[in-house]
C-alpha cells in the first residue's frame, strides 16, 4: 500500500472525477472524454454531413444583414410567416404554427406555436449574427500619392495587427436617396479582385518592433488600398458627346486615382460618393471556411463567433415541428458592440415581437406578457474560449472548455470577480444536466479563462432581465475574434443536438 501523500484517489462523478491530490487537497477535476470514441458510423456521417452544411453556409454569409437574409429564405421553405403580414391580416395563430419577425434586415426572430398554453413560457435560444470586422468610415475614400484608399473603423473587439496583410472582400449596402438599397460584394467570386490592409517589411520596422502589440497597429492605421489607376479620360472622351466638358473636368481633377475608384463603383453600381456616407459596408475576410487539421477534424472559418451557433440555432428551430412549449430563436445584431441600437438585444423588439404574437394567440394582456416572458427558459447560444495549448496560462484546466469535448454550459461570464455577468440559477443547470443526458448529449462546463485575465459577456443578462432563467451555451472556440477562427465540428454536433433537445423538452 502506498502512502496517502503519494497515491491520489479517484471518484468518478457523471463526467467528473473527484481526485485527490499529493497535498490531500480535494480538487473537481475534469476527465478528458473524446465524445468522438463513442459515436456509430451513423453519427460520424451525421456530423460531417452537418459541420458541411455549416461551413458552406458561413463561407456565404459573412454580415448579419446576409444571415437574415439567408434564414429568412432558408424559412419560409419550412413554411414559416412574416409577422407583419399576419399581424396586417389579423391573421390568428394557433398550434404548429411558424413565424418570423425581421428588425431592419439585421435581426431576426423566429417563432413556433406551442400546444402548451403560451404562459408556460418560451423555449428560447439567442445567438448573434454579427461578427467583429472593419467598417467604411462614412467619408472613406481618398487619395495619397497615387493610392486609392478607404478609411475603416474597426467594429467589436479586434486585435488590430491580426487585419493586415489579409485578402479582404467588401460586403455591404449603400442605401441611396431614392430609397432604393444596392447590395455589395466584391472580393468572393475567384475571379473577383480582393482588398487589403499593407504592413511594413521587416527591414524598416525597428521602431514599429518596439511598440506594444497594441500600438503597433493602430486604428487610424486600418487603410485599406482600394487601387493605383488613374481615370483615363480618352476612354471617357472617345464615347463622351461633349468631348471638351470631359477635358476640362479631366483638368480639374487632381485626385485620379480616387476618381477612378469612384467611376468603377458608378459603373458597376450606380452609385456616388456621397452615397457612400448611407452605406454599410464591411470588410471581411475573402475566401471560403475551410476544414481544419490532417483529419479535417475542425472548421476554420470567419465569423465563427456567433454564426456557429446561429446556424445550430436555426437548423434546431426548423426541424422542431408541434412543440410542446412554444420555440423562439433570437439572431441578433450588435452583440460585439454592446447591444445597444434599434436592431441590437437591449432594443424592446423582443418584447413587441412576444406581445404581437401574443395579440394573434388572443391572449395579450401586460400581465401575461410579463409572465409568459418570465416563464420563459432560455439558452442564450454564445461561443466561449477553448483551451489552447499554445496559450494555456490564460485558462484554467479544471474549468476551461476544450475543443471536442462538446457542448458547453457556462454557468457564469464577466470579469473581476463575475461582474456584469448573468449567474445561472444552480437548479436550472441541474434541470439541463438532465435534460442532456436523456437526450444522450456530450456537455462540459466552461469559464471564461482565468480569473483576471479579462473577461466578457454575452446577451444572457438582457434576457434575464426579465427574470427567465438563462445560461449560456455554446462551443470552444480558438483564436476568437481573429480573421479566421477555429472550431470542433465533434462540439457542433453536440450542440445542433443540444439546441433540439432543449426546443423540445425544455
Ligand atoms: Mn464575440
Ligand atoms: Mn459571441
Amino acid at each position: 500500500m502506498v502512502k496517502l501523500s503519494l497515491c491520489q484517489y479517484i471518484l468518478h462523478f457523471g463526467q467528473f472525477k473527484i481526485e485527490k491530490n499529493k497535498g490531500g487537497t480535494m480538487l473537481l477535476k475534469k476527465e478528458y472524454k473524446y465524445a468522438y470514441l463513442g459515436y456509430t458510423a451513423e453519427d460520424k456521417s451525421a456530423m460531417t454531413e452537418y459541420a458541411e452544411r455549416y461551413r458552406q453556409f458561413i463561407s456565404k454569409n459573412k454580415t448579419e444583414r446576409e444571415c437574415v437574409e439567408s434564414f429568412i429564405s432558408l424559412a419560409k421553405g419550412y413554411g414559416y410567416r412574416d409577422l407583419n403580414d399576419l399581424i396586417d391580416s389579423k391573421t390568428p395563430l394557433k398550434a404548429g404554427d411558424k413565424v418570423y419577425a425581421n428588425y431592419m434586415n439585421k435581426t431576426l426572430l423566429t417563432f413556433c406555436i406551442g400546444s402548451e398554453s403560451v404562459s408556460s413560457g418560451l423555449n428560447i435560444l439567442g445567438s448573434h449574427v454579427d461578427s467583429p470586422r472593419l467598417d467604411l468610415k462614412p467619408n472613406p475614400l481618398y487619395e495619397d500619392n497615387k493610392f486609392a484608399m478607404f478609411k475603416t473603423h474597426y467594429y467589436g473587439g479586434v486585435k488590430k495587427y491580426q487585419w493586415v496583410t489579409l485578402p479582404l472582400a467588401m460586403h455591404g449596402v449603400v442605401a441611396k436617396k431614392d430609397g432604393s438599397v444596392m447590395k455589395i460584394c466584391i472580393g468572393e467570386d475567384e475571379n473577383d479582385p480582393v482588398l487589403g490592409i499593407s504592413d511594413l517589411l521587416p527591414h524598416l520596422s525597428a521602431d514599429q518592433m518596439e511598440k506594444r502589440l497594441r500600438e503597433a497597429i493602430g486604428g487610424e492605421d486600418l487603410n485599406i488600398c482600394a487601387g493605383t489607376f488613374p481615370i483615363d479620360s480618352k476612354e471617357n472622351k472617345d464615347s463622351a458627346e461633349n468631348k471638351d466638358a470631359v477635358e476640362n473636368k479631366d483638368k480639374a481633377t487632381t485626385d485620379k486615382v480616387k476618381e477612378n475608384i469612384l467611376q468603377i463603383l458608378n459603373t458597376k453600381y450606380d452609385i456616388t460618393e456621397e452615397d457612400l456616407f448611407s452605406s454599410e459596408i464591411e470588410l471581411v475576410p475573402a475566401g471560403s471556411a475551410r476544414d481544419y487539421g490532417l483529419d479535417r477534424s475542425m472548421i476554420l472559418g470567419y465569423g465563427q463567433d456567433d454564426r456557429v451557433c446561429a446556424y445550430a440555432s436555426f437548423e434546431a428551430q426548423m426541424e422542431v415541428n408541434n412543440p410542446k412549449y412554444t420555440t423562439c430563436s433570437i439572431f441578433v445584431d450588435k452583440e460585439e458592440i454592446g447591444s445597444y441600437g434599434a436592431s441590437g438585444m437591449q432594443s424592446q423588439f423582443f418584447e413587441n415581437s412576444v406581445a404581437e404574437i401574443l395579440e394573434l394567440l388572443g391572449e395579450f394582456s401586460n400581465i401575461k406578457l410579463r409572465r409568459v416572458l418570465a416563464n420563459s427558459r432560455m439558452l442564450s447560444s454564445d461561443v466561449s474560449a477553448g483551451y489552447d495549448p499554445n496559450f494555456p496560462s490564460v485558462l484554467e484546466k479544471n474549468n476551461a472548455p476544450y475543443l471536442g469535448k462538446g457542448v458547453v454550459l457556462m454557468k457564469y461570464t464577466g470579469s473581476r470577480g463575475k461582474v456584469a455577468s448573468n449567474e445561472s440559477n444552480a437548479e436550472y443547470v441541474a434541470k439541463l444536466r438532465d435534460l442532456m443526458e436523456k437526450n444522450n448529449v456530450t456537455w462540459q462546463t466552461g469559464e471564461l479563462g482565468k480569473i483576471d485575465q479579462g473577461g466578457g459577456g454575452t446577451i444572457a443578462h438582457i434576457l434575464a432581465k426579465h427574470g427567465m432563467d438563462v445560461i449560456d451555451c455554446g462551443v470552444p472556440v480558438h483564436s476568437m475574434h481573429a480573421p479566421w477562427e477555429i472550431t470542433s465540428k465533434v462540439d457542433l454536433y453536440e450542440m445542433k443536438k443540444a439546441y433540439v433537445a432543449f426546443l423540445k423538452d425544455a
